[in-house]
């Protein structure tokens, strides 16, 4: 199971001693994306089904 507490990108999994990560909030919960990876959340959120729950009912931007 993925530990979604720990800070890392959900797409790449990359910590914020590598990139920079975005705090966001979702569906009660708090994940990190990469500014890389912002894109994919703003426009293709279904890529994120399986990291995000319900992400693919997520309406892309
Ligand atoms: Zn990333």
């Amino acid at each position: 199971m993925e530990n979604h507490n720990e800070k890392v990108c959900l797409f790449c999994k990359k910590d914020e001693e590598s990139v920079p990560l975005v705090q966001v909030d979702y569906k009660g919960k708090t994940y990190h994306i990469c500014p890389q990876h912002i894109p994919v959340l703003i426009h293709d959120p279904g890529q994120l089904e399986g990291m995000l729950p319900d992400a693919g009912d997520l309406q892309a931007g």
